[in-house]
């Protein structure tokens, strides 16, 4: 433990100081992989992805409806005989001045119709007069060009829908399978090992909770960070808790180190903690331990052995999750290629005071309320796993800032940070 007596303690740094220095570190992936496009959700692409057609391929209708001239309704002549019927995948005949062809969503525009009626505002009027089709009175005045999807109005023929280092989600896997690309070139996977330090860890299913004895608490973060490591599209390389022996670290680190892009730990990484971690990584390789001025989190560390990284969270559950968020997240996709790793945050106001001021940067868990406000969990201690379970997101308070209630403060959504 350090004191307030005992040699000055090292400065605490910036939390946008330690992002800026981890990423300066990151040298991302080059090897890519094919994927089939149903696979890649999560994935980064490896190079751009260019549109070989236009989308829509042909001018079509919005509605299920009447394809017409507008000036054939504007001539006062308001009843049309419906020439044709055009359904979804169907191509009709051009369109002869004044008539009207039956036509229903997505089926291509007839040539010569310039506006689509829906049937809502059109009377069938099948009284013989006419053919198969019948004939129609147009209930409204219609403006050229109304309900048409136009040819290319989403996509345009060799246009770059989305660059490289594009991280895939649904919309986009979406609209990648709209222009008809069934493979797609992505960066390969960062291969992650992960381990948690602390002899008073055990595993849930290995002791039950009445036979738990006092002092021991079970492994949490190992469950929490190897779904967010997966969630961010890495290979986890789960190596469980490693005994608490300088020996037994060494060759997990050394042995993971030889297959990993990254080892990511939790736990022992505070300042003054006898720990196995910081001589065991010293020794195969370099590390720099940082105290990051926010709170939860604070320490946190960054190191090398041989190509791998090596990363440290602490240990207390929030702080590890907070971390993981705030540093790794941004570490991870710029790993994978990707240049916008900052999580955006958006203007709420706060539904609830925080006059406790510290010098660090505070990350609050807050859950927005039905009035547009954002309200405060009870506990913000850093070992309450309930409070981001609870929580739809973060506050990001300034050093030294208290906050009033209504005051407008900086949220980071949960929902942002997948
Ligand atoms: P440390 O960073 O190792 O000093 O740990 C700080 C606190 O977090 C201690 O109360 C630990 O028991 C706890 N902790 C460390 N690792 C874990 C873990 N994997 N799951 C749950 N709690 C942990
Ligand atoms: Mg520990």
């Amino acid at each position: 433990m350090t004191s307030a007596t005992s040699a000055p303690r090292k400065p605490l740094l910036p939390l946008d100081e330690a992002v800026a220095q981890l990423l300066a570190a990151v040298a991302p992936l080059t090897a890519t992989e094919q994927v089939s496009t149903f696979d890649a959700d999560g994935r980064v692409l490896a190079c751009a992805v260019v549109s070989s057609l236009q989308v829509p391929a042909f001018d079509n209708s919005a509605m299920d409806g009447y394809a017409l001239r507008a000036e054939d309704v504007v001539l006062g002549s308001r009843e049309l005989p419906v020439a044709q019927r055009i359904a979804a995948g169907v191509v009709g005949d051009a369109l002869q001045a004044g008539t009207a062809a039956r036509i229903f969503t997505g089926a291509p525009l007839p040539s010569g119709a310039d506006a689509v009626v829906m049937q809502e505002d059109c009377t069938p009027l099948n009284d013989g007069r006419y053919g198969a089709h019948g004939c129609i009175r147009v209930n409204t005045t219609p403006l050229p060009g109304q309900h048409i999807r136009r040819a290319g109005e989403d996509v345009q023929h060799g246009q770059c829908v989305l660059p490289a280092g594009t991280r895939l989600g649904p919309a986009e896997l979406g609209l990648v399978a709209s222009i008809g690309m069934a493979q797609l070139d992505v960066v390969r996977k960062p291969r992650v090992a992960l381990f948690s330090t602390g002899d008073e860890l055990v595993m849930p299913g290995a002791v039950a909770p009445q036979d738990m004895p006092l002092g021991a608490i079970y492994n949490s973060n190992r469950f929490f960070l190897r779904a967010l490591l997966r969630r961010m599209g890495c290979e986890v390389a789960d190596l469980g808790i490693v005994p608490d022996t300088l020996s037994a670290t060494k060759a997990a680190l050394q042995g993971a180190a030889a297959q990993n892009d990254v080892i990511l730990t939790s736990g022992g990484v505070s300042v003054g903690e006898e720990d196995h971690v910081k001589p065991a990584v010293q020794s195969l390789g370099t590390l720099d331990l940082w105290q990051i001025g926010i709170k939860p989190g604070k320490p946190f560390a960054h190191g090398r052995i041989g190509a791998a990284h090596f990363i440290g969270l602490p240990g207390n559950p929030v702080s590890s999750y907070v971390t993981f968020w705030l540093l790794v997240r941004p570490f991870l996709l710029r790993l994978q290629g990707v240049q916008e790793v900052a999580p955006k945050s958006i203007a709420v106001r706060a539904d609830f005071d925080w006059p406790k001021v510290d010098k660090r940067r505070e990350f609050l868990r807050v859950r927005r309320n039905a009035h547009g406000g954002l309200d405060l969990f009870r506990s913000q201690s850093s070992g309450v796993l309930t409070s981001v379970v609870w929580a739809d997101g973060l506050v990001d308070v300034p050093p030294g800032q208290p906050i009033v209630y209504g005051q407008t403060v900086q949220y980071i959504p949960f929902s942002e940070l997948q």
